[in-house]
């Protein structure tokens, strides 16, 4: 399969609307996979090598750290960006070749062993990563378009 085919077999496989929410996508997901996704900010984590988020598979739960940002539609393509990993199954091989050693304080609970992705901006060469941001493009789509839909229906009828 190339890319695009992975990527709409993916998206498929998760039964999603046309028009979906970030909450109901994010249940999608954890129903898919059998577990929970905590999704929290790490601060400094914007200071380390450019990097925009980390994807953890802990025993119990997907953990994805992202860095702050302002803008609210970056830290959501952040996060969309490591659901596209979760939904691909690019589990199981260590796609990250950032040093996170730096970061050994700031993740006290998590250990190395577990760690597994890592993003970065500068990142999105390899095929995972295209998949990955493509998949995250599309479902970013889908939101937008729901939060449209919403707007439009408060304007008209409002
Ligand atoms: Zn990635």
């Amino acid at each position: 399969m190339n890319i695009d085919q992975t990527v709409a077999a993916a998206i498929a496989a998760l039964n999603l609307g046309e028009h979906i929410s970030f909450d109901a996508l994010t249940q999608a997901i954890e129903h898919q996979r059998g577990r929970r996704i905590q999704v929290s900010e790490l601060k400094e984590l914007g200071e380390y090598d450019g990097l925009c988020a980390l994807l953890f598979y802990a025993q119990d739960r997907d953990l994805i750290l992202h860095a702050h940002s302002d803008s609210q539609l970056h830290t959501q393509q952040f996060i969309l960006h490591e659901f596209a990993h979760i939904i691909l199954g690019h589990c199981d091989d260590d796609g990250t070749s950032h040093d996170l050693s730096a970061l050994d304080g700031l993740l006290p609970d998590i250990p190395a062993s577990v760690r597994s992705r890592a993003l970065a901006r500068s990142d999105l060469t390899s095929e995972q990563e295209i998949a990955a941001e493509s998949l995250a493009d599309i479902l970013a789509a889908r939101i937008r378009g729901s939060a449209f839909a919403d707007t439009s229906y408060t304007e008209i009828f409002g």
